[in-house]
């Protein structure tokens, strides 16, 4: 789960992490009283949406004026002026696609003199699976042109679990960026306040691009992209609470409603497949004859009527999706509850594609005849294999047929 700029400097904050005074802005009358907490004379004007790259964004409509999504503003009227022309517009970052994301809330900070910026994040490593930070001197840019063009200016330094953080972390890092002397002993202590933040929070990335020197020679994160654990957030009902069901996907966010393990993608099958390896399988014969996978799926072990019908309605309701793939493995799962499920579905919305259903193990011989006596248009499958390359061949036709 991601969260907004503002939500993360927040919780930053609580670990004793250097960022700038700011107010998050709703609406734009209340614009002016925000910057006016502020003590000015720079304010930064920064769109919350969750997607990187809003400097260079451009929005969509002439109203919003020509400026990106992040604004410097030298008074208080010209930050007003901003907020009204940023709300309720759609800023396109080269992170949110060519559709762009409505921007629905603002922050506006006190404005720092910066003197250099830098990138540090923190991830965990699949390789050393370990938490890793990754320092550049070179912040502020797009750190994946910074990797492709420069590998050599990218540090990465892991930490090992049994001890954390350590002093000599700290100072790798400030060597890595070329600080000495108070700068570098303020970024030690910046960085164990991130890790110490990372972990107690269970991250799973946190970015912040820039991290600043300021004119002052203050350390300080000027902007910060933090992701969450999904697997995790049942610890910290606080971090829950930050969700901005807007930013995501309305299936995914309905399939959450139902616990059900699923991620939209962008091909034209739509899968219900009970057990993660199971669907990665489905995914991957998918693509072996020819086809991609419009979701990812997994209903789960024990799933209900009622879990089933859900997962199959948000299948049917994906226009991208031009037919659909059942592959069940009953094992705690029963066929004849996923026959039922995918029934009540269909009555209730109906099924404009071709249905492919492969059913195997606990109950299948009841759970065909319930599909077979439904009167549904379905074509069976003895095998993933029979099964994955019907479901290729009916949406070809059906293309074909057009
Ligand atoms: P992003 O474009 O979505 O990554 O948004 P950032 O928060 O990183 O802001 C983009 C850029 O705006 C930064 O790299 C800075 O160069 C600039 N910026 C942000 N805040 C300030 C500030 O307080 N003072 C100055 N001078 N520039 C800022
Ligand atoms: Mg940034």
């Amino acid at each position: 789960m991601n969260i907004h700029e503002y939500q993360a400097k927040a919780v930053l904050k609580e670990f004793g992490v250097p960022v700038s005074a700011g107010v998050p802005v709703f609406k734009a009358d209340q614009a002016e009283a925000a910057a006016k907490q502020l003590p000015g004379p720079l304010y930064v004007v920064k769109s919350q949406i969750h997607a990187g790259g809003r400097g260079k964004g451009k929005f969509k409509e002439a109203a919003a004026g020509e400026k990106g999504g992040v604004r410097l503003a030298k008074s208080i009227a010209q930050a007003t002026q901003f907020a009204h022309e940023m709300l309720g517009h759609t800023l396109v970052t080269i992170q949110t696609g060519p559709a762009g994301k409505q921007v629905n809330r603002l922050y506006i900070e006190d404005g720092s003199d910066i003197e250099k910026e830098f990138y540090f994040s923190i991830l965990v490593d699949r390789v050393t699976a370990r938490v890793s930070f990754v320092a550049s001197t070179e912040g502020g840019v797009n750190i994946e042109d910074v990797a492709h063009n420069t590998p050599e200016l990218i540090q990465t330094i892991s930490v090992d679990p049994a001890t954390g953080v350590m002093p000599h972390h700290g100072r790798s890092v400030a060597k890595a960026l070329g600080l000495s002397g108070d700068q570098a002993k303020q970024v030690e202590k910046v960085v164990t306040h991130l890790y110490t933040a990372f972990v107690a929070k269970d991250m799973d990335m946190l970015e912040i691009n820039p991290l600043i020197v300021t004119k002052q020679g203050q350390i300080k994160c000027l902007d910060a992209k933090m992701s969450f654990d999904g697997n995790a957030l049942y610890r910290h009902p606080d971090i829950f609470a930050l969700r901005d069901e807007s930013e995501e996907d309305a299936k995914e966010i309905e399939a959450s409603k139902y616990d059900l393990n699923y991620i939209t993608l962008d091909g034209t099958i739509g899968c219900m497949v009970n057990g993660a390896g199971l669907a990665m399988a489905t995914m991957d014969i998918i693509k072996l004859y020819g086809a991609a996978p419009a979701n990812f799926l997994d209903v789960g072990g024990g799933a209900t009527k009622e879990k089933v019908t859900a997962a199959f309605k948000i299948i049917t309701a994906d226009e991208n999706v031009k037919g659909i793939l059942v592959n069940i493995f009953g094992g705690i799962m029963r066929c004849d509850v996923i026959a039922e499920g995918v029934i009540a579905a269909v009555k209730d919305v109906g099924l404009t594609v071709p249905l492919v259903v492969r059913l195997e193990g606990t109950n299948v011989e009841l759970g065909k005849k319930i599909l077979n006596e439904s009167g549904l248009n379905v074509l069976s499958a003895n095998d993933l294999d029979d099964a994955a390359q019907k479901i290729v061949a009916a949406v070809k036709a059906v293309k074909g047929s057009k």
